[in-house]
């Protein structure tokens, strides 16, 4: 083979092979002890909301109140559930709002912050839930038998 051309093969799969491989090792999933799902039955239910309301286009709000179009979120998809709860604000005429799950309130507070400064721009509500929302029992278990905390051996044990 052309030298010339070799070098320019190197050149050229060097740094797609370099990303391709620190972005496989950068990816980080976290893991949640109790189904988003949850939190969402609990807030609902509260607040005498709709779970899972179907607009005509198909697409599903978390909880439809009176007065409001409510998208849950984990922490890490702060950014996504912001543009689920405008689409759904929308579609319903309702006020959008954000309810954040915090996990962990000292380390993702910051993520419910952003979003914060967001919603006194842009017009829509936000708050946050953390576990209280959950009753959870001694095993740290929560009242939703569905949820992923009873399949899991409970780590506390
Ligand atoms: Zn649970």
């Amino acid at each position: 083979m052309n030298k010339v051309l070799l070098h320019i093969l190197i050149m050229l799969q060097l740094p797609i092979c370099t990303f391709a491989q620190n972005n496989y090792t950068t990816i980080k999933i976290p893991s949640h002890k109790h189904n988003e799902i949850s939190y969402q039955m609990a807030w609902c239910k509260a607040h005498n909301g709709i779970m899972e309301y179907e607009n005509f286009d198909k697409t599903r709000i978390d909880c439809l109140t009176s007065t409001h179009a409510v998208e849950f979120d984990f922490y890490n998809k702060w950014a996504e559930g912001i543009g689920q709860a405008l689409y759904y604000g929308f579609m319903t005429g309702k006020k959008p709002m954000v309810v954040l799950i915090l996990e962990n309130q000292k380390t993702q507070m910051v993520y419910f912050k952003r979003i914060l400064k967001l919603s006194k721009i842009y017009d829509f509500d936000v708050e946050y839930v953390t576990n209280d929302i959950l009753n959870l029992d001694d095993d740290g278990k929560c009242f939703n038998k569905g949820c992923k905390c009873y399949k899991n051996k409970s780590i506390l044990k």
